[in-house]
């Protein structure tokens, strides 16, 4: 089966007793067992097991090609699982721009565990490779970053990690129709579902999937022993969105090109972030390791920051909002937003200076975007 096939077929057949077309939403929480410990199909407790998680844990396995899919109540409890990997002493390199909520887990949360966690700059990816010692346990990346759309070569830094660490990757951004980074050997790859495999701003939930049965098998105990778990009717919404992620991710992504095309030739910005253009540090790799762009730019904006403040004020049609990956275009400022909890000396190092503007491209018509665009920039 091919993707667009997959997102809406595999791991949910029709249901065996009624016939029904799509994966009925299984709000129990007990299954019947006809004798002590003999249950139907495997299910015990909605916390352990529910079928409309796992119709949906099997669909994410098939899309991101992997064996193992397991589903969280949000891309942080999903973050949180794989970071449960790790023992006291062991060392975690990412980048200094991952995901805001993620850089607070690692230093806030499992950094008081013992548990030491480095920062390179993506701006330069070898700078990861640097920073590995014997104690390193898993590289920890997005690509592209949010917000600066740094690529990171997944190939490469699955071929030159440290001995024994795993290679993580927080396919978020990119989602599987546009890079699967266990073909390329990554380990475990990370979604916050919330964006694009949602789709449409109504679900909060998180994923991860794995090949390796002793990352699954200890993370399914982690799912269950800690519990947090999504909802069947999240699991229910995440599913329906995923049937068209396909259809939505090209028409996000040529949005994003054309928003990209725009920007760069108004004289109010300054530079713009988008692996898609050609001048994109990122563009080679990304264009290797990619079948597209995907829907996120980032750009400057002369006059600083009351410049940007005039330009959300201005914006009839996007949004500006958290979060990324909806149907709806949304807008933000990383400095104050999402990338609120990092130390600003840390912000400006990496780019994300008070003048930069975050766009989350959705499937409105794109001359409609380009419109707002420009009567906000005017
Ligand atoms: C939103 C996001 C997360 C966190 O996911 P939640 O569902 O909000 O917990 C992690 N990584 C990336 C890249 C994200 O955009």
């Amino acid at each position: 089966m091919r993707f667009a096939t997959k997102a809406i077929h595999a791991g949910q057949g029709p249901d065996l007793r009624t016939g029904a077309v799509n994966v009925p939403i299984y709000l129990s929480t007990t299954f019947k067992q006809d004798g002590v410990g003999q249950f139907r199909e495997g299910y015990e407790y909605s916390r352990t097991g529910n079928p409309s998680r796992a119709s949906l844990e099997a669909t994410l396995a098939a899309l991101e090609g992997g064996e193992y899919g397991l589903c969280f109540a949000s891309g942080s409890a999903a973050t949180s699982a794989v970071i449960d990997l790790l023992r006291p002493g062991d060392e975690v390199i990412s980048t200094i721009d991952v995901y805001g909520g993620t850089y607070r887990m690692f230093r806030q949360v499992y950094a008081k565990y013992g548990i030491q966690f480095h920062f390179a700059d993506s701006a330069d990816p070898a700078k990861l490779l640097e920073r590995a010692s014997s104690r390193t346990r898993m590289l920890w990346i997005e690509t592209p970053t949010n917000p600066m759309l740094n690529v990171h070569d997944i190939t490469l830094l699955s071929r030159r990690r440290p001995e024994g660490a795993l290679l993580v990757v927080d396919n978020t951004f990119a989602t599987p129709f546009l890079q699967r980074p266990l073909e390329l050997g990554a380990d475990i790859v990370v979604h916050s579902v919330t964006k694009y495999l949602g789709g449409h701003s109504d679900v909060v939930g998180g994923a991860l999937v794995t090949s390796n049965p002793e990352v699954h098998e200890r993370c399914q105990f982690y799912q269950n022993a800690v519990g947090g778990v999504p909802s069947p009717f999240d699991c229910y919404l995440v599913q329906r969105g995923m049937k068209t992620l396909e259809v939505r991710m090209k028409r996000h992504q040529e949005n994003a090109a054309a928003v990209a095309r725009y920007l760069v030739e108004h004289p109010r910005v300054g530079r713009v972030f988008y692996p898609g253009l050609p001048d994109h540090p990122g563009h080679e790799i990304a264009g290797r390791q990619m079948t597209g762009y995907s829907g996120m730019v980032s750009f400057t904006l002369a006059g600083g920051r009351s410049a940007v403040d005039r330009f959300f004020g201005r914006l009839e049609i996007f949004t500006l909002a958290e979060s990324l990956g909806g149907v709806e275009s949304l807008t933000c400022h990383p400095f104050t937003m999402t990338h609120g909890a990092i130390p600003a000396e840390e912000k400006l190092k990496i780019g994300i200076t008070e003048d930069l503007v975050r766009l989350s491209l959705g499937i409105e018509a794109v001359e409609d975007l380009l419109e707002d665009l420009d009567r906000a920039l005017t």
